[in-house]
């Protein structure tokens, strides 16, 4: 039986009720898919669980590796896979809720056992005996007769210890584990810090003239907001990017700016909510750590794992998008300052202005106008006949919806899905309103996932921050939040498909710049013909979206697509520079780092700020993703390149689907995945297709 380990129990004594049977999280979840059992889960059951789930598993991995047989296989890698099953339990439920539904109770069990979790994963992989054995296995893994899977497992699990450290001397890794608890903290504050500075951030008014341009539905949304905060007027709350959505509308160009500099400067006001100084230091400690582990930045140390393998593959990768990206950008400021100038505008373009402009630009190039799209993308049903349509043609999926299983929001649906053979496949929940308690930005987690050797099967949510409707209104979704649909389903297939033996090579737990690739590649359905027919429907009349509008759409899809290219690659280059700093370098004033990045990488473009800020660049300080953020633009490639096969061999038809979800959907991190992407599509994967869907293959010449 666990118990809380010795040190915990003696300083949270008299808070921390004991851990036993009455934890709901005791035991396995008797719910269908091991689902969480939300109904009966309080703030209070987290802590006690994930103390007692890190001590179960410490004693577990201990019995390994004090085995006194000689390691096998079965007796040391396969057992740790069985290991630490309560912690997985607590920590997948703990992470869903403390992103998309926190409150301060669930941050300040974040805040405790975030260094602990990095002491814990520490304590596991740097091990000695448990590495030895390891490191045994691996050395006569040829000669085991392993199937292909098991044989990857190993040399996952050896790499893993090696990649954490497991070969250096004992004082560096006293030294090590140092660093990882401060940067564990750190990376807490910043998200505490952050989430906090976003909610000042939101733009407050009582003057409904300054919100001029905004829709009916919007003004209500923003004074949904206002009483929901218990203030007067309207609120408009920040989203985590750079530029805000509601700076399309609005006519009123101080508020645009205003608005602009609430989102800029959020975490930078010098009061408690600013984040450089947490940045900078984490940017010193993570070089620190790099060289501590033999490398000659935390970048170069971060990628060797990755399909791109170093940062000098990434950067190249990226500086050659650089011209094409900036030179589309550049003639789209051009069309903007074009209109600027017509309507006697009398100022040069600036960030705050390029969407409000931008769309002007796109009315009159393309005469679309996002308000007249609107109406057809409500949101359940761009859901059901959208997203899920989409899947089914592909995949034969099915879906039905549950209302017996409990959520922890009242606006979450529930649905589960099955394969073409009736066969149950897995659990899928989503919760896609924007709240204040929600973290920004959109993404899918894993609640339990797929292993054969577990006997478990996929339960997985997506997450997002769509304009809640008014009461009693349909939620209208924009076409970009159509897109964000399909890309965090694309996870959620990568999710569900899993068919691995292993739940560490299972699903999504695959190299960062592989992950993003199903699910940008899912996004390629939401505009191919036969499955937007089928959802793009007047949420009133039910009518199709009348074939024009339709046609505008699809010319109207490479717009915009020079600015888009490039603020993500300010951002991407940003956060390699960040983590290609030297260890000696001393630390950084985020802001004059910040310029002189983007002056280097020829990124310092007045109208296109990064997408995301350093100061409020979550992906990468708080969100596994540093020096990682390239991966979005890297799997772009693959994505593109992947839909050019579809394009090649039929679109979208069973067959394909069925071929892509055996040889890449199902396969999770069970292969070397440069390998695996090439058996599929018979090739390397190139750029040209995504130049080329994107709008930015340079005219003439080819
Ligand atoms: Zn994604």
């Amino acid at each position: 039986m666990s118990t809380l380990p010795a040190a915990a129990a003696d300083t949270q004594s008299q808070s921390q009720p004991q851990f036993g049977p009455s934890n709901p999280f005791y035991a396995p979840s008797t719910l269908p898919y091991q689902a969480p059992p939300f109904d009966k889960i309080t703030d209070d059951d987290y802590l006690p669980a994930m103390e007692a789930g890190m001590a179960e598993e410490q004693k577990e991995m201990q019995a390994i590796a004090d085995n006194p047989a000689p390691p096998t296989f079965e007796n040391t890698i396969v057992a740790m896979e069985k290991t630490g099953r309560l912690l997985r339990r607590v920590q997948s439920a703990f992470f869903t809720v403390v992103s998309a539904n926190t409150n301060p109770t669930l941050q300040k069990v974040r805040a405790t056992e975030a260094p602990k979790f990095a002491a814990h994963r520490d304590s596991i992989l740097l091990n000695e005996k448990l590495f030895q054995r390891v490191s045994t296995i691996y050395n006569e893994r040829k000669s085991l007769n392993l199937d292909p899977e098991s044989l990857r497992l190993v040399e996952y699990t050896y790499d893993q210890f090696v990649h954490a450290g497991a070969k250096l001397s004992e004082a560096d890794k006293t030294e090590l584990k140092k660093l990882n608890e401060e940067l564990a903290t750190l990376s807490n504050t910043f998200s505490t810090k952050l989430l906090a500075a976003t909610k000042e951030g939101a733009y407050v008014t009582t003057d409904k003239a300054a919100l001029a341009g905004l829709s009916e539905p919007q003004l209500n949304a923003a004074a949904e907001a206002a009483k929901g905060r218990k203030v007067e007027g309207y609120v408009l709350p920040l989203q985590n990017t750079t530029q805000q959505p509601d700076l399309v509308s609005l006519t009123n160009r101080s508020t645009r700016e205003t608005i602009f500099g609430n989102s800029w400067n959020r975490a930078e006001k010098g009061d408690a909510n600013d984040t450089r100084d947490t940045i900078a230091k984490m940017a010193q400690l993570r070089a620190q750590k790099g060289k501590l582990l033999g490398y000659p930045n935390f970048a170069a140390w971060k990628i060797e794992d990755q399909m791109a393998k170093t940062p000098e593959a990434a950067l190249k990768f990226m500086d050659a998008l650089v011209p094409a990206a900036t030179a589309k950008a550049a003639s789209e400021e051009a069309d903007i300052q074009a209109v600027i100038d017509q309507q006697k505008g009398g100022f040069k373009a600036q960030p705050w202005d390029w969407d409000f402009y931008a769309e002007q630009v796109r009315k009159a190039k393309y005469d679309l106008d996002e308000e007249q799209v609107k109406p057809y993308f409500e949101l359940n049903n761009v859901l059901e006949n959208g997203v899920f349509y989409a899947a089914n043609q592909l995949y034969g999926i099915t879906f039905k919806e549950r209302h017996d299983l409990p959520v922890y929001d009242k606006t979450m649906r529930t649905f589960e899905v099955f394969n073409a053979d009736g066969s149950h496949l897995a659990l899928f929940y989503c919760d896609y309103f924007k709240r204040d308690n929600k973290q920004g930005g959109a993404w899918m987690n894993s609640m339990v996932e797929q292993s054969k050797l577990l006997a478990t099967k996929p339960v997985v949510i997506n997450v997002a921050n769509f304009a809640p409707p008014a009461p009693g209104e349909p939620a209208l979704i924009t076409s970009d939040d159509v897109r964000t649909m399909f890309h965090e389903f694309g996870h959620a297939l990568h999710g569900m498909f899993a068919n691995s033996e292993y739940p560490s090579l299972s699903g999504t737990n695959t190299a960062r710049d592989f992950v993003e690739f199903p699910s940008q590649f899912n996004e390629h359905w939401a505009s191919y013909p036969s499955v937007f027919q089928h959802y793009a429907k007047h949420y009133k009349t039910g009518a199709p979206m009348p074939a024009e509008l339709v046609e505008k759409i699809r010319k109207a899809q490479t717009f915009n697509k020079g600015y888009d290219t490039t603020e993500l690659l300010a951002a991407a280059e940003l956060d390699m520079k960040w983590h290609t700093l030297a260890a000696s370098a001393p630390q950084q004033n985020p802001d004059t780092f910040e310029k002189q990045a983007l002056e280097e990488t020829k990124l310092w473009i007045s109208y296109v700020p990064p997408r995301y800020r350093s100061s409020y660049f979550s992906h990468i300080w708080a969100s596994g993703y540093s020096a990682g953020y390239y991966a979005y633009l890297w799997t772009q490639m693959l994505d593109d390149d992947a839909y050019q096969w579809f394009v090649e061999h039929g679109g979208l038809t069973r067959a394909n689907g069925d071929r892509f979800r055996e040889m890449v959907l199902s396969r999770g991190n069970t292969e070397d995945l440069e390998q695996l992407y090439e058996a599929w599509r018979g090739k390397k994967p190139s750029v040209e297709p995504m130049l080329k869907y994107r709008g930015l293959e340079t005219t003439g010449g080819k």
